[in-house]
């Protein structure tokens, strides 16, 4: 065991990470492969809304603490299987015990589950001392779920193949954020399961069109060039969907869109004025208001430090 794992384990020694969300400024699928996963491809941006996942070394095994009613403190959880895929591919034998405070709403096509994986693949790389480059981690990232390679490098990139092939892009216009979380979840198998690719060809998104709206930084092109081929599944089992994007496009919004699979629809509005307007012409509403902007990291250490007796207590 190199010398610096070694101090840190005997000194108590933390990491704590915030792990960020995404939308997808577009989302197309091309097609259908041999090996059932669906072809690709869109633009992804991180947003400011972050789990925050706590790290603290245990002699062996992998321990999580989560206390959302919907998101599971077991082997299911992907920070366990980001933990276990690192223990498994480096032969390492130290443990972890890990806090996890989700902020991210659950199943919301917003990939909490993933972006808390690329979370727990910076934090133990850290925690562990394993020095392991991007492109190490992207490696391990990818086994563990299309979105997590996107959580791990963040900011504004093209997704390809199932979506774990990531090019980083110019960052999108600096833009504001107001999204919709209806009560209900959203079942990505169940949207994919009801996608006829022939029937969305009018609806894919100009991706090319995007990608210079971002490299030209014009809000208003990546506004009006917001599209998803996976909304019109997700409307149609839940049409009151339709009636959020309407509403936020009435508040003011610049253009609206669902991300990924849904349920949340966000509104784009090109500074925090008017994001605050549009989310107070909205209250009352029957869904989950939050107000954010564009990020340009997947994952930061917020803290490294120790020690601390108990995980979530430490300095800072
Ligand atoms: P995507 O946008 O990638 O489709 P999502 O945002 O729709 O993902 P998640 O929040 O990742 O969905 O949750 C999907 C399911 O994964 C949940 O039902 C939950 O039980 C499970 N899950 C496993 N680990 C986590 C985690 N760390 N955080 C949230 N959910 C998790």
């Amino acid at each position: 065991m190199p010398q610096e794992t070694d101090a840190r384990l005997a000194s108590g020694y933390t990491i704590k990470v915030r792990a960020y969300a995404k939308v997808n400024l577009t989302l197309d699928v091309l097609g259908k492969r041999p090996d059932g996963y669906h072809e690709l491809e869109s633009i992804m941006q991180s947003i400011g809304l972050y789990d925050t996942l706590e790290f603290k070394n245990a002699s062996s095994g992998v321990q999580i603490h989560c206390s959302h009613p919907e998101v599971p403190a077991d082997e299911s959880n992907l920070v366990y299987k980001a933990a276990r895929a690192l223990q498994e591919r480096f032969g390492l034998a130290g443990g972890a015990e890990i806090r996890l405070e989700k902020a991210i709403p659950v199943a919301a096509g917003l990939a909490g589950g993933s972006a808390d994986a690329a979370g727990a693949l910076v934090g133990l790389n850290a925690l562990w001392g394993l020095h392991l480059s991007q492109r190490e981690l992207g490696e391990v990232a990818a086994g563990l779920g299309s979105d997590v390679n996107f959580c791990l490098t963040g900011g504004t990139a093209l997704a390809q193949g199932r979506g774990e092939r990531i090019t980083v892009l110019p960052a999108a216009p600096n833009f504001w954020l107001v999204l919709l979380k209806p009560r209900f979840g959203v079942s990505t198998a169940e949207v994919y399961r009801g996608l006829d690719l022939k029937a969305v060809e009018p609806l894919r998104p100009d991706t090319v069109a995007m990608l210079n709206a971002c490299v030209v930084n014009d809000f208003d092109a990546m506004a009006a060039g917001l599209r998803n081929v996976l909304e019109s599944v997700t409307c149609r089992l839940h049409p009151e969907l339709n009636e959020l994007k309407e509403a936020l496009l009435r508040a003011g919004a610049s253009g609206a869109l669902i991300s990924g699979s849904g349920p949340t629809v966000f509104g784009v509005v090109p500074d925090e004025e008017g994001a605050g307007e549009v989310a107070a012409a909205l209250m009352g509403i029957k869904a989950t208001r939050y107000v954010t902007s564009t990020h340009r990291k997947g994952v930061e250490v917020e803290r490294t430090g120790g020690p601390a007796d108990r995980i979530g207590q430490g300095a800072g």
